[in-house]
């Protein structure tokens, strides 16, 4: 059976990526906020009530892990970018149209980058510990994602490197705190290091992944990650050139995408997987399709092709970020009744 933490869990557990819907009203209270007509006691209300929902959606689903569903985060990335100084804000260079990554603001380096208050995962963590008994995942950007729309200049000389590393070190300082506030199962999101801006050797990011979780006494999940920005990818959506590479990096656990690709790429895990425990993306959330039990449990044996059960567990692909409640709602139920075909397939019931 899968452990966690020395708990014995049921065969195939099911759990999200991290992220999930984010309810209409809180969008609205955002804007309320904005526009001045709503305060800061109002939004800290309404997302703690989106918490809620979001672990009732979770729990009402029969996922066997839990996430806070990143509810106080926007576009995913933004709370954690917004909490570090040494920043100064390039504003976005397109605004009309069709949102997407080039919509939102970047960022230049004006000195060393530092985090004074933290990351804000603490909190996230202490306010979905008090809404369930079930595990708990905890979801952070690792050092490859917070980069993303930061360029490197005061304090770096232009080089990515030495601020991967400071970013690397900051999550590793704020993931101690969030395991000393009683987290056991921690799960870095970084994006395939491959074809992308800073140009880095797989090895190098499996090292800068090492400097992240440093010490850290938690399991420790990587999900890679090809982007969900308004539910569409920002990358060659290929793991292939990731191995052998990638294993350097010190997870027990890695979570893929396979659905959105119809599968492809699975039977690496036969090659490279070994004593890894794999968290396969069964669920596509960037199709508008509601998969049938059926569908996943399809996807489900496809997998156990090329991992043992005791070492699969069942997720989405990405976030719920970029999706509207009701259909990931629905999503979650069609994992969680397609684990449930399977695992009486396995236990010959
Ligand atoms: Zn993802």
């Amino acid at each position: 059976m899968p452990l966690l933490n020395g708990t014995e869990l049921d065969l195939l557990p099911t759990m999200g990526v991290g992220s999930y819907a984010s309810p209409g009203w809180l969008t609205a209270m955002r804007r309320a906020l904005r526009a001045g007509t709503a305060g800061p006691a109002d939004l800290e209300e309404a997302i703690l009530d989106a918490v809620r929902v979001a672990v009732c959606d979770q729990e009402d689903a029969g996922l066997d892990i839990l996430s806070d569903g990143e509810i106080r985060r926007q576009r995913f990335l933004w709370n954690v970018v917004e909490k570090l100084s040494g920043l100064s804000v390039v504003p976005a260079q397109r605004k009309l149209g069709v949102m997407s990554y080039d919509s939102a603001p970047r960022f230049e380096t004006v000195e060393r980058v530092g985090a004074p208050e933290g990351f804000g995962l603490v909190q996230e963590y202490t306010d979905v510990r008090k809404l369930t008994r079930k595990p708990i995942k905890v979801c952070c950007p690792g050092p490859l994602t917070i980069v993303m729309p930061i360029t490197p200049k005061g304090g770096y000389d232009g080089d990515y490197l030495p601020l991967l590393y400071d970013l690397a070190e900051l999550v590793n300082r704020e993931l101690k705190q969030v395991v000393a506030a009683g987290a056991t199962f921690i799960q870095i999101d970084e994006p395939p290091a491959v074809g992308r801006t800073p140009v880095l050797p797989v090895e190098e990011t499996g090292a800068l992944f090492n400097k992240a979780v440093e010490g850290l006494e938690a399991k420790i999940a990587l999900h890679i990650c090809f982007g969900n920005n308004q539910g569409r990818p920002a990358m060659k959506r290929t793991y292939r050139p990731l191995f052998p590479g990638i294993l350097e990096a010190k997870a027990e656990q890695i979570a893929l995408e396979f659905s959105n690709r119809e599968m492809s790429e699975v039977e690496l895990w036969s090659e490279f997987g070994g004593e890894r425990e794999l968290a396969a993306g069964v669920i596509d959330v960037k199709s508008m399709y509601l998969e049938t039990p059926e569908d996943v449990a399809e996807r489900i044996r496809t997998v156990l092709q090329h991992v043992d059960p005791d070492k699969l567990y069942l997720t989405c692909d990405c976030g719920f970020s970029a999706s509207s409640r009701g259909l990931a709602r629905a999503k979650l139920h069609a994992l969680v009744a397609g684990a449930r075909i399977v695992r009486q397939e396995l236990q010959g019931g």
